[in-house]
This record gives C-alpha cells, sequence and structure tokens, in this order.
C-alpha cells in the first residue's frame, strides 16, 4: 500500500497529501480491495448465530402458501359439501399447510377473548359480568387488544425516507387503529426535539372499503368467516349484513386509510394539542383516563391526568365518529369493532402477494411473499440490517481496542484543556467533566434490554403469527415505557454501512459507524498494524471528540444540555481564535503543477475546529504509548512518528474510494467546502498540519516551507502551538 500510495516527487513539507496520495497511481485499484458488505438479503437468510431469530422469522413467515389467497382457503374449507360440513376442519386445512391450523386457533382465541358477538352464543349472557360489570364495553376490549394483541387493534409503519445516494435522511411513521379511538405513541422524531408522545387516532378504514362494502365477494367472504367460526346460519346473514351498514357508515365519515405526522397539524404548521379534559368534551364516548391508561398500563407509572396533553387529527371527524359510535347498540359495536380487527390484522398480515385483484390490499413493498417476508423484517427490527453489519464485521476485541483507544484520548484531551493558558480554572473544570463524560458507541444498536433477548428468545420458526404477535406487542410495550423520554434519533437515522462517525452534541456521545471502523485502508481495522499509521488512520475519533469542544458543542454540558460556563472574556478569545482559522482555510493555497488552489468562500468553522484540535489530541495520545508499540514498516525509511501522519493523510486519501475512483487531482483541488463546513481532503490535511509543530518536527521541514509557516503562522482553538 505504501508504495502505491507514496509519491517521493513531491515535497511533503509542500503538499503532504499529495505525497501520500500519489498522483501517479490515482484511478487505479489499490493493492487492498475494499471489502464488500454483504447484501441484505443474504445476511437475513444467514445470520450469525446471535441473530437466528431473524431467520426463524423469516422462514415462520415465508410458509404462508403462495398457491391460495388465505380467502379461498377459507372459501373452500367452508363448502358445505367438504368433510366438515360448513365448518373448516384441522384436516382439510391442514391441506393448505399447518398455518391455516394455527392461524385458526389464533382466530377462536381472539373471537372469544373479545367475545365476537356473530359467533358466540347467548352474547348479553356470556358478556354481562365483563369489566366489573359494566358488560362488554368497546373501550375496554380495546384497551385489552392493544396491550396483549397490539396489531389487532392498531399498526404503525415506519418508512424511511433516503436521498439520491441511498442515505437515510429521516423517517417517517404513519399510524393506523383498528379501533374506534387508539392512543399511540411516536417511535421516530416528528417534530424537533421530539419526545415519546400520546397521538389519539381514530379507526382508520381502507380506501377500497367503499368499493368493498357494495361488493358481493366481500359479504361471502364475511359469511364464511362467521360461518366457520361457529356463527349460527340463521343470524350470521343479518350480523354481516348489519356490519356492512356500519362499515358504509364509516366510509361516509370519511376516515382516512392512515395517519402521518402532517395529519395532526394546524393549517399553521403547529401540532393540534388538546388536553384530556377538552378532548373528553369534543368526543364524549370514552372515558378517557381510564381507557388510556389501562391501554397503558405495562408502564404502570404512566399517569393520565385532565391537564394531559395528547396530539389529535382532524377534530371534526373525530367528532362524527364519537356520535355514530354513541348511536350504535353494544352488540353492534362489538361486531363491528371485532371485524374490523380481525379483517385488518388478516389483510395486513396475511397476504400471500399471490393476486393483485383479491379483495386484500398489500401494506408492504414487494410482490411476492419472500419480498413481502423482507420488508416485514426491516419493518419489525429496524436495526436487523445494521446489527448483522456489526456482527459480521466488528468483533469483540475491535470493538474493545477502540474504546481503550477513546479512553486514552479522553485523558490526552483534558491535558489539552489544562494547558490553554486562556481558560479560567472553573472553566477547565466543566470542559474536562464534560470531556469524561462523554460516551462512545461502537456498533451498539440492538436494544440491550431484557425484554428485546425475550423476543428475539421466543421467535419461531413453525409459528408466524404467534411471532407476529410477540413483536406486536414488544414494539408498543417498549414505547409505553419509553413515554415522555425523548427520541434517540441515532437509533433509526444512520446506516451502519457509512463510512463516518458522528457526535450527538445533545447526548454528549459519539457514535462510530461500521463503515468507518472497516474502510479503514480500505482492509478493516486491524489493531495489529504499526500504532503509528493506526492513530494516524483512525483520526476521527479525535475530530468527534472536539465537536465536543467547536464552536456549537461548547455552549452544551457534560449531560448534552444548553449551559453557557464560560466568561465573556474567554468567549472574546475563543471567537478570535476560531476568526483566526477562518482566514487561514480562505487564505491556504496548494499548488499542483504550476496552479495556485485555494478557497476564498469562508466556510462554518467547527469542522476545522474538529479537524485540528482532534488531530493533535490524537498526535499526542499515540505519542504516549510504549516505544516498544512503535513499530515501522519494514523495507522503508519512515519513523513511527512520520507513519503517524502519513496513516493521517492515507485516511483522507482513501476515503470512500476516493484514490481509486478519482482520476484527476485537479478534480478533488477544484471541489469546495460542504455546506457543514468540511473542506476538501487536500486541506484537511495540509492546513491542519501547517497548525501542528509536531509535524514540521517529524518531517524536518525548513523553516518557512508552506506546512512549516512558523509559530505566529499558525492557528489553534484547542491545540497547543
Ligand atoms: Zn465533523
Amino acid at each position: 500500500m505504501m508504495e502505491h500510495l507514496v509519491d517521493f516527487a513531491v515535497d511533503p513539507c509542500d503538499d503532504f497529501y499529495a505525497f501520500s496520495c500519489s498522483a501517479k497511481t490515482r484511478g487505479t485499484k489499490g493493492p487492498f480491495p475494499r471489502k464488500v458488505i454483504d447484501e441484505k438479503e443474504v445476511l437475513l437468510k444467514f445470520p450469525p448465530k446471535k441473530f437466528e431469530y431473524m431467520k426463524k422469522f423469516y422462514i415462520s413467515c415465508t410458509k404462508i402458501n403462495t398457491g391460495f389467497t388465505t380467502e379461498e382457503v377459507f372459501e373452500k374449507c367452508v363448502e358445505a359439501d367438504g368433510p366438515g360440513g360448513e365448518k373448516c376442519t384441522k384436516e382439510e386445512l391442514e391441506e393448505y399447510g399447518d398455518i391455516y391450523v394455527q392461524m385458526v386457533g389464533y382466530i377462536q382465541q381472539f373471537f372469544k377473548e373479545t367475545a365476537f358477538p356473530a359467533v358466540t352464543s347467548d352474547w348479553e349472557e356470556a358478556t354481562k359480568d365483563w369489566f366489573g360489570g359494566a358488560g362488554w364495553t368497546w373501550y375496554g376490549v380495546a384497551a385489552k387488544v392493544l396491550k396483549d394483541y397490539f396489531y389487532l387493534g392498531a399498526f404503525t409503519q415506519i418508512q424511511i425516507v433516503k436521498n439520491r445516494s441511498n442515505k437515510k435522511i429521516s423517517q417517517t411513521e404513519t399510524f393506523k387503529s383498528n379501533v374506534f379511538f387508539a392512543p399511540l405513541i411516536n417511535s421516530v422524531k416528528m417534530k424537533n426535539e421530539d419526545f415519546h408522545e400520546i397521538y389519539i387516532v381514530p379507526m382508520t378504514i381502507p380506501s377500497r372499503l367503499g368499493r368493498l362494502t357494495s361488493d358481493p365477494g366481500y359479504k361471502e367472504l364475511m359469511v364464511n368467516v362467521l360461518k366457520s367460526f361457529g356463527g349460527n346460519a340463521s343470524t350470521v346473514e343479518a350480523d354481516a349484513s348489519r356490519i356492512l351498514e356500519m362499515e358504509k357508515q364509516l366510509v361516509e365519515i370519511d376516515l382516512p386509510s392512515s395517519l402521518s405526522g402532517q395529519d395532526f397539524k394546524e393549517a399553521n404548521g403547529e401540532f393540534r394539542e388538546l388536553t384530556i379534559r377538552e378532548l373528553a368534551t369534543s368526543v364524549p364516548v370514552v372515558p378517557w383516563i381510564s381507557y388510556i391508561e389501562a391501554a397503558l398500563d405495562h408502564n404502570p407509572s404512566v399517569k393520565i391526568r385532565p391537564s394531559t396533553r395528547v396530539y389529535v387529527p382532524d377534530i371534526s371527524k373525530m367528532k362524527a365518529l364519537g356520535r355514530m359510535v354513541k348511536d350504535l347498540s353494544v352488540r353492534d359495536s362489538a361486531n363491528l369493532l371485532v371485524w374490523r380487527m380481525f379483517i385488518k390484522f388478516a389483510n395486513d398480515f396475511l397476504n400471500t402477494g399471490s393476486e393483485s385483484g383479491d379483495l386484500q390490499e398489500n401494506p408492504w413493498q414487494g410482490s411476492t411473499r419472500k419480498e413481502i417476508c423482507l420488508n416485514q423484517i426491516d419493518a419489525f427490527f429496524p436495526y436487523a440490517y445494521d446489527d448483522l453489519t456489526i456482527a459480521e464485521n466488528i468483533d469483540e476485541k475491535t470493538t474493545k481496542d477502540i474504546k481503550t483507544m477513546f479512553q486514552n484520548l479522553q485523558k490526552e484531551f483534558e491535558n489539552i484543556i489544562d494547558a490553554q493558558d486562556w481558560m479560567s480554572r472553573p472553566t477547565k473544570k466543566n470542559a474536562k467533566d464534560k470531556a469524561k463524560a462523554m460516551k462512545i458507541n461502537v456498533g451498539e444498536r440492538t436494544p440491550n434490554t431484557r425484554e428485546y433477548k425475550q423476543l428475539s428468545e421466543k421467535m419461531a420458526s413453525n409459528n408466524y403469527i404467534g411471532n407476529i404477535l410477540e413483536i406486536g406487542n414488544y414494539q408498543f410495550d417498549s414505547l409505553v415505557k419509553k413515554l415522555e423520554e425523548p427520541v434517540n434519533i441515532i437509533d433509526y437515522l444512520y446506516d451502519e454501512q457509512v463510512w463516518n462517525a458522528l457526535y450527538f452534541r445533545s447526548r454528549n456521545e459519539m457514535i462510530i459507524l461500521t463503515g468507518l471502523v472497516h474502510g479503514f485502508f480500505g482492509i478493516g481495522l486491524d489493531f495489529d498494524i504499526p500504532a503509528g499509521l493506526l492513530y494516524g488512520g483512525f483520526r476521527t475519533l479525535g475530530h468527534e471528540m472536539v465537536h465536543g469542544f467547536d464552536n456549537n458543542g461548547r455552549h452544551f454540558d457534560m449531560d448534552g444540555l444548553r449551559f453557557d460556563w464560560w466568561k465573556s472574556s474567554e468567549v472574546t478569545e475563543y471567537n478570535k481564535r476560531t476568526q483566526c482559522l477562518v482566514e487561514q482555510y480562505q487564505n491556504f493555497s496548494i499548488s499542483y503543477e504550476g496552479e495556485d488552489y485555494s478557497q476564498r468562500n469562508a466556510a462554518p468553522a467547527g469542522e476545522n475546529i474538529a479537524d485540528n484540535g482532534g488531530g493533535m489530541a490524537v498526535y499526542e495520545t499515540y505519542k504516549r504509548l510504549p516505544e516498544a508499540e512503535k513499530h515501522c514498516v519494514p523495507g522503508f525509511n519512515f519513523t513511527s512518528d512520520q507513519l503517524f501522519w502519513l496513516g493521517y493523510s492515507f485516511y483522507w486519501c482513501t476515503h470512500s474510494g476516493s484514490h481509486e475512483d478519482i482520476k484527476d487531482y485537479r478534480h478533488i483541488l477544484r471541489g469546495s467546502p460542504s455546506s457543514s463546513g468540511h473542506f476538501p481532503a487536500p486541506w484537511r490535511v495540509n492546513t491542519v498540519f501547517s497548525n501542528l509543530p509536531q509535524f514540521a518536527e517529524a518531517f524536518q521541514c525548513l523553516q518557512g516551507s508552506r506546512l512549516n509557516p512558523g509559530q505566529e503562522e499558525r492557528c489553534a482553538v484547542w491545540s497547543v502551538p
């Protein structure tokens, strides 16, 4: 690699980037081809041991027969001339697959627990003692379903929004409710500075329901289902007709098919918030406090008060639905509710993907069952691909080594803080506390909770419906437990494949993405390569740490909260130092083949503060290593110190395949800083090095050379020049 990248014809004291990133070999394949990260499907189907549960889920999901639609299976088995007469028997169903036998078992249990009037004889009598003698109430049943059969009661779906280069930029969430009103909790960010909060979601209906209610096939399906689950032949027709009539009413109210964050906003863009007291005044068909508390009671500390605020969509439709529910008899509302829950669940999860013209509507991407199942894994285990990428690519030793390096760097940065003669003792104390408290996350995406572990242990390759129910309950449960906590954007916004690391000032935490560890010189992070190269190449660690102390990060304390701990004289000095960097970057030129290149436009300074301070902090950390660890590269005359600067520059040279892909150095020199202030790579090497006398010393650069301009020409916010 050294031979491939180093260009000895270039003066390292003039353009170190060009010295370490030969223009001669540019555009050709490097000696270490970048390891390809496995494709999603391969990872999911053949996961490492720890992730067997995803495979089990995939197997269970693809067991649904794709030769018949679920409706066709029911239609066949309730035919009166079949072995079971109008009832589906186990034998009849087994022909189509075990999954249908299981399905029927679950449905029977569900109809029993919700007391579906259409299939329950003596319904009034059977339910008279329910809910402490209140009898059947829709909110009593709805609370129980949300808690214990979540996906029958509601459904939330997360969509990943990607930009043109396939990078995640945001996630949106849509809510669906199969009960008249469901208190749901957002899992992703809806607003700036977001928390997990309660959204009241009225029943959502598929846009095709209007057409279905007049389609004879739909009524036939309903009658078949009712018959096969024990509906009395004499009442089934009437019950089915009545359910259809009520569904027509739902269509008339014009209920949406799903609700997104947008639907909870007023025309002025503000979220529509109501207190529970206000909500009850508008929609008085629900005992709101006891209903919400019952639905969320897996978190016993949830306390709903009249003053509790919730978000609501279009209030006029909520009112109309409330009026409709109020006018229904209890038996009618029970028939409607249980049917809607059942049919939506069947539609959302039992869709075979085999027919385009069937009554069902496929909420999943993909037209084959296999595609649907892969899509479901994405939705149910949102960190699945990330988890697998991590497990395949970062071993425990690497994680441990990175963490040790990080801890050493923390200590070094504390020394750097102490060395700042312009900071007062109290300011230094706050800064050091922050450095000490900074957290690092290397490939830890899977929720490390008991609940998640239990969930993964429950996944069974032969019980798809059981799996789905467990997943839904787990998801709702974990959201209920996070109620009022901030939404963690690390959880969902970043692809592990990205060649980067990030610092989150609101959490005082940096996260190292697998792509970075992995993309390291294209060979993966290897703690056996010479320490100089390794530390230089892993300069990102220092860079991200100093983001905590750049012109934005410095406003936040060790807990990630805004805290102004600086004296005004210190702020003046800080700004002066920052301004020095800004002007220096604007004036720093690089020559190539007789032409000068520079970046005249000012750019935000945070990235440069991080590069300069971080570069030096990593160097000082490296320097403290025992001499015995500072190996050199056989066959080259570089000292270990020189290898540090080479490693640093190699990182920029090879980043994201730049040296392989970009044929002409001028193309890079003509680039401009990104909107967040990242300068093109040659500046991120040369300007930084020109500020660090440690570099000039390692390469014995003559005083006055471009990268050894003398002390007066140097700028630093955090470094100690
Ligand atoms: Zn940065």
